[in-house]
């Protein structure tokens, strides 16, 4: 007989190895073999009924410790799948925490969630603006989007649609799998779905949502998996929410940048100089062309008071808010700019109402140019009155004289008239071309025709006009012939120096030299030429001044007559030669007039023609 020991250790070792049932099985063969090992050897009454009492102990404690064992295994890998569940979810949330938008929730979620639940196919619902976006997935190989009219969703994911409508979750055990429009992948195919989990995704209280797991495995949906199931979909819930705060945000903040885009376009679009004052006066905008009036940047005028850019009249006048209000719409002011510029600016004026709150936009028309035209104008007719009359009047009278029948005219005297009548006509020819050019130049500036010509030709061709002009005085002039060439308009250039000797003649005392004088300059490219006479001079603060239209030196004794536009016209033919005029003088020490013209030669140094 052999010893019980033995058949104590097949049992032993099944506790260790195949758990609990395989423990009870071998206990119990062990049993009958010693049973029959007793039967066979004989019975020693002795040691049997210890030995069986030991066996059956051995294998009630085997059949014990086995089945603790597989509890703790059971327990340990309930522990492990938790564990790793907890992790899944952890990950699925730590993508979802950065998600921005619903492209990247829909990606997190066939990409990420999916997969953690251990789902074969995927479904994720969202409501976009008034769209449905559905994806699909399997296996994360493939996805199907699209973006439809919810009301189009007939033939869409039955399942989900309906939690979308309803809010309430599905579980469901041993499903077959839906049609779906295009295979996920060949193996995929072929497969039952065995399970499936449909979850709402809500904010608050509205569905937002639904996201639909399709399992292999019906053991999926264990009340654990469940759990994690609906974690998940809270996860995407406030993941959506979040998404839709910030695309909120976003759309609130572009709506806003365009109408600050069209705002600006609009008042950066007004051409004349524009502010939008506060109710106490400060500017609160302006645009580009208030800056310039201004001479400030946006910045520097933002906050600074109207009133500080006006130039106050004798009467201190209200200010620009309380013109407005006291319902002037239309007023002219003057404003100085930063930089020290005054201009007379028409304003138009409304209040506005913005945000609840009273402005007024102000539209400031820079009318420095209206105002000139305006002075042109009147000073015109004044001109036009004195001047004109004078030869018109005198013609006139000899015509008259001469063809009053009355009289018996000698010959040289009707000579003498007929003489006077052609240089009163020459004279009213002189002055109405001056005043067509002034306004010529006024307008638009002077064309010149510049050629090689010689200055001593130029003057030579005005000669006996100058000599006429300066009858009385000593006239000198010293303009050699062998000058180089100048490159100038000849009539025009002649009309200058014509100009400025019959200014010499006209504010010189008879009996005083008038030089006209011409020398290339020592240094750049051009020839000077000046008109000097010992007269009575100008003033410093005047020798700016007489190159202005229609300005004359106020003279005490008014005997020299003039129109004001000769010098205005010689500075604007001198100008569009690229030349310079100016004039040195003091009052009672004569006056020296000097403009410069260029050379033609200095195209040969550069090769080409100014
Ligand atoms: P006009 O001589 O017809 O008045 P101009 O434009 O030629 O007009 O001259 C403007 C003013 O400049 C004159 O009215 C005069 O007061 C002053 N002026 C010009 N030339 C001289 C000069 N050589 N000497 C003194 N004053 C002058």
């Amino acid at each position: 007989m052999s010893l019980p020991v033995f058949y104590a250790v097949p049992v032993i070792w099944a506790a260790r190895r195949l758990g609990s049932p395989a423990t009870l099985i071998a206990g119990i063969t062990s049993l009958l073999l010693y049973a029959m090992d007793v039967i066979w050897h004989g019975v020693d009454y002795e040691i049997v009924p210890w030995s069986v009492a030991g066996l059956i102990l051995v294998a009630y404690l085997a059949y014990v410790i086995a089945s603790q064992q597989e509890q703790l295994v059971s327990r340990t890998l309930a522990a492990q799948v938790n564990a790793s569940r907890l992790y899944r979810l952890q990950l699925v949330t730590a993508s979802l925490a950065n998600a921005q938008n619903v492209d990247e929730i829909v990606d997190i979620f066939h990409r990420e969630a999916v997969p953690a639940a251990r789902a074969q196919f995927g479904t994720l619902v969202l409501r976009c603006a008034g769209m449905l976006a559905i994806s699909e997935s399997a296996d994360t190989t493939i996805q199907l989007r699209e973006e439809v009219a919810e009301s189009s969703m007939a033939d869409g994911p039955q399942p989900v649609l309906q939690t979308l409508r309803t809010g309430t979750p599905i579980w469901m055990a041993l499903v077959s799998p839906p049609e779906r429009k295009q295979p996920a992948n060949d193996s995929a195919n072929g497969d039952t779905v065995r399970a499936r989990a449909v979850l709402p995704v809500t904010i608050g209280e509205s569905i937002q949502g639904a996201l639909g797991f399709e399992f292999r495995d019906p053991q999926e949906l264990d009340e654990r998996h469940q759990l994690f199931l609906e974690s998940i979909a809270l996860q995407f819930s406030q993941a959506v929410e979040r998404a839709m705060l910030v695309e909120t945000e976003r759309l609130a903040r572009s709506e806003s940048q365009a109408a600050e885009v069209r705002y600006r376009t609009l008042f950066e679009s007004v051409v004349d100089a524009t502010v939008l004052l506060g109710s106490d006066g400060t500017i609160v905008d302006s645009n580009v062309a208030a800056t310039r009036l201004f001479g400030m940047a946006h910045d520097r005028l933002r906050g600074m008071r109207f009133q500080t850019f006006r130039i106050r009249g004798p009467n201190d006048a209200p200010s620009l808010p309380e013109r407005i209000v006291s319902g002037e719409d239309l007023f002219e002011i003057e404003v100085r700019s930063a930089l020290g510029a005054a201009a007379p600016v028409e304003v138009h004026a409304r209040p506005v109402s913005l945000d609840g709150e009273t402005y007024f936009l102000a539209v400031l028309r820079d009318i420095s140019d209206r105002r000139s035209l305006e002075r042109l104008r009147r000073e015109m007719i004044a001109m036009v009155g004195h001047e004109l009359k004078t030869p018109i009047s005198t013609i006139k009278g000899i015509a008259s004289g001469l063809s009053y029948a009355g009289i018996e005219w000698d010959a040289k005297t009707k000579a003498e008239l007929i003489s006077t009548i052609e240089d009163e006509a020459d004279r009213l020819t002189y002055l109405v071309t001056d005043l067509l050019d002034t306004i010529r130049l006024e307008l638009r500036g002077l064309q010149v025709d510049q050629e090689p010509c010689s200055l001593a030709e130029i003057v030579g061709s005005r000669r006996r006009e100058i000599e006429v002009l300066c009858r009385g005085h000593d006239l000198q002039v010293d303009v050699p012939g062998d000058l180089p060439l100048v490159k100038v308009d000849f009539e025009q250039i002649g009309r200058v120096v014509t100009n400025l000797v019959s200014n010499a003649a006209k504010y010189a005392p008879l009996g005083t030299p008038i030089v006209v004088r011409a020398d290339v300059e020592p240094v750049g490219s051009t020839v000077r030429v000046e008109v000097i006479d010992q007269g009575i001079g100008i003033s410093p603060e005047d020798q700016e001044r007489i190159f202005t239209t229609f300005y004359r030196v106020p003279n005490p004794d008014r005997s020299a007559s003039g129109t004001g536009v000769g010098l205005t016209l010689a500075r604007g033919i001198v100008e569009a030669h690229g030349g310079r005029i100016w004039v040195e003088s003091a009052v009672g020490r004569g006056a020296a007039f000097s403009f410069t013209v260029p050379l033609v030669n200095e195209m040969v140094g550069s090769g080409q023609v100014r």
